[in-house]
């Protein structure tokens, strides 16, 4: 399957970034054979820079959404609504969201529903904190997550991250046998649940991932593509990544 670059944006971007975006686009189209790549700008920026990469293979993705389709619920977006403004997925459950505004499990199982209603694919963030490493039981942790967070029915046009929450933006990486073990375990979780199915997930690894430790870390069997934070806000180093794929 084509692995699948994904770079996450967070609260980046200004309508000065537009040109960025245009640069990235353009460069995507030698890779595109084996390479997907999404971008979530933020919100404010997703509608136009949609528009101005149509025709390109560059899709783009919300970061978040709301579970119902519409309503009294200020300062939220449904998932129809990323859907409108030009948006193939959107990202559930990244960490920092849990943390900033508790969401858990099963708020983002509903976001998750939420997203394939709108017919757009739900990239459902699981990953251990800092405390829940050392706790020494991140398989069960992420297992337990993985379990909770993902919705029921058929799994395809759904992408599992995994992403550490102590190695984003850290600079710190698991050990490539540890991100291979995880990757192993949420593998077999989703076959166990799914059946075969659950081989056509794709499981992207995300925390730190840069044009450095990439190579390495994209070669690791069942890593299907990664989350990429900061090293997705220039053109330069985020097509590096890309290219390692
Ligand atoms: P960094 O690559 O900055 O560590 O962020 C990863 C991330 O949170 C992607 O969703």
């Amino acid at each position: 399957m084509r692995k699948l670059i994904i770079g996450n944006w967070k609260m980046n971007g200004l309508s000065s970034d537009l040109d960025e975006i245009g640069k990235i686009a353009e460069g995507i189209a030698e890779f595109s054979d084996r390479v997907e790549v999404m971008l979530c700008p933020p919100m404010t920026l997703l509608e136009r820079a949609a528009a101005r990469c149509r025709g390109s293979d560059l899709k783009f993705c919300g970061q978040n959404c709301h579970f119902d389709p519409r309503g009294s619920h200020t300062g939220e977006v449904s998932a129809e609504m990323l859907a409108d403004a030009g948006a193939s997925a959107v990202l559930v459950g990244h960490s920092e969201r849990r943390i900033d505004s508790s969401e858990d499990h099963d708020m983002v199982r509903l976001k998750a529903e939420a997203a394939r209603r709108a017919n757009i694919i739900p990239i459902i963030c699981i990953g251990e904190s800092e405390h829940e490493r050392e706790s020494g039981y991140p398989v069960e942790t992420v297992m337990y997550s993985l379990r909770v967070s993902v919705p029921d029915g058929s799994p395809s046009h759904v992408v599992v991250g995994y992403e550490p929450a102590w190695a984003i933006g850290t600079g710190r990486t698991p050990m490539e046998d540890d991100i291979a073990t995880m990757h192993a375990h949420i593998r077999r979780g989703l076959i166990d649940r799914f059946g075969e199915s659950g081989r056509l997930v794709r499981v992207l690894y995300g925390g730190s991932l840069n044009l450095k430790n990439a190579d390495g870390i994209l070669a690791i069997p069942d890593v299907d593509g990664g989350l990429v934070g900061g090293a997705s806000l220039k053109a330069e180093s985020f097509l590096a990544v890309i290219a390692a794929a």
